[in-house]
């Protein structure tokens, strides 16, 4: 029997996000797990960033309200970081490290006691685990869905890691997507869901910290997943969140963007300049994004900005901002062909400068890697495991030097690493690059 149970309460009151309080990480369940996919919606992984959580309650309130025998599966609402969300300081994204940057494989691999986050996730990953244990002994999917907000005004937007899977749930939110984060950031919550669980999971940023808007963006990305995951059909409720979405997006709900440079803060005064938001355009080496330590900042790439650091509290090593380029309907079509055919995977196989490693896993020569990167790599579905800043030049330049690196991986005889076969995965003339783990 389908039941909603909502044990905790978010309280959302007069005051704004900044009086809610969480009392426990798992806030509360709708449906059950034995009739359908169960979606897991996760907020409050930055301790400033309510909105999901606020949302996540809303949507289990409906439910419980209209719903309650309607759902073909479950809803879970948890929160991120607990022990930042319930911070004194309301404006605090984490205590000692960014959870959100926290959730690589030796990280896991240190005990809780390490630092607060290290608890925080211990506990969120050991709870996941938990669910989608009951949900495999149904026989039945989970899919993650992580919500976050913003220091600066954005639109919404969604991030995921590009396997075919993933694009079925994360490609129907109306709103610009972005490919390629986890390649350029380590230990995102999504990234070890999909990597430690196999699961489908996507991010949604939707929108400003404080901006009431984000948390209906993020009501409506729920029932959307929801929908998407045959949970409840968006006809049975009289909303529109797909309508919502794609007017908050601008007319830019169908386009996709591929995260191409991370800039890390390197001086705690960085300060994005007046003027640059997500989507200002730049050019490389001459565009002022920010100030630091009385330096200007450039991108070594052209593209548009995305995700600018204005937090109030920022640290080195932070996320400064990153820059991103659009690619083409087109492009994300044919890659979701060519990344079928077997032929396609063999004969990346035996190009020159491509070897053979453990785990599915290939080493690039460097230079020709690094020509290859998005064009081809990201195109069959291979996700760059180890990859340095070189950035292969731009147009023509960059077909020369894709030419060069080819003929000079040909030429070069056979590499013999300690075991006496291919180079060594420590060998850093080498890119390592693997199949999408959901792609296999
Ligand atoms: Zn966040």
């Amino acid at each position: 029997m389908p039941m909603t149970e909502t044990k905790t309460n978010c309280v959302e009151d007069g005051a704004g996000a900044q009086a809610v309080r969480f009392p426990d990480r798992d806030l509360g369940r709708a449906g059950d797990a034995a009739r359908g996919a169960t979606l897991v919606v996760i907020g409050g992984v930055h301790g400033n960033e309510p909105a999901g959580l606020i949302a996540g309650q809303r949507v289990l309130d409906r439910i419980a309200r209209e719903h309650d025998e309607d759902l073909q599966g479950q809803v879970v609402l948890l929160a991120g970081n607990l022990a930042a969300l319930n911070h004194a300081d309301a404006d605090i994204r984490y205590v000692d490290h960014d959870l959100n940057r926290l959730c690589t494989d030796d990280r896991f691999a240190e005990p809780s006691s390490t630092t607060v986050e290290h608890q925080q996730m211990h506990e969120l990953f050991e709870l996941l685990g938990s669910i989608h244990e009951s949900c495999k002994l149904s026989n039945q999917r989970m899919i993650v869905l992580d919500l976050h907000t913003t220091s600066a005004p954005s639109k919404p937007v969604v991030a995921f890691e590009d396997s075919l899977p993933a694009r079925k749930h994360a490609m129907r939110m109306p709103c610009p997507k972005y490919l390629g984060i986890e390649e350029e950031v380590q230990g995102l919550v999504i990234d070890a869901v999909t990597r430690r669980l196999g699961c489908v999971s996507y991010l949604i940023e939707g929108g400003q910290h404080e901006d009431p808007v984000s948390v209906d963006v993020h009501e409506a990305a729920i029932w959307i997943a929801m929908d998407t995951a045959g949970i409840l059909p968006l006809s049975s409720l009289d909303a529109d969140p797909i309508g919502f979405l794609r007017s908050m997006s601008k007319g830019r709900g169908d386009t996709v963007f591929d995260v191409r440079h991370r800039e890390p803060i390197r001086d705690a005064d960085f300060a994005i300049l007046d003027g640059i938001e997500s989507g200002t355009r730049v050019h490389a080496d001459k565009t002022v994004i920010a100030m630091q330590g009385g330096m200007e900042v450039h991108s070594p790439i052209h593209g548009s900005v995305f995700l600018p650091n204005m937090q109030t509290h920022k640290r080195i090593g932070d996320d400064g901002f990153f820059i991103v380029r659009q690619i083409s309907a087109g492009w994300v079509n044919l890659s979701a062909r060519l990344r079928n055919a077997d032929w396609v995977h063999h004969v990346i196989g035996v190009m020159p400068g491509v070897y053979h490693a453990q785990d599915s896993m290939l080493l690039v020569d460097a230079d020709l890697a690094c020509v290859l990167r998005r064009q081809v790599f990201h195109l069959f579905g291979y996700r760059l495991v180890r990859h340095d800043e070189r950035q292969g030049g731009e147009g023509f330049e960059r077909f020369l030097n894709g030419l060069k690196a080819f003929f000079k991986a040909l030429g070069r005889g056979p590499i013999r690493g300690a075991d006496g076969k291919g180079p060594d995965a420590e060998d850093e003339r080498f890119w390592i690059v693997q199949r999408r783990r959901l792609d296999r």
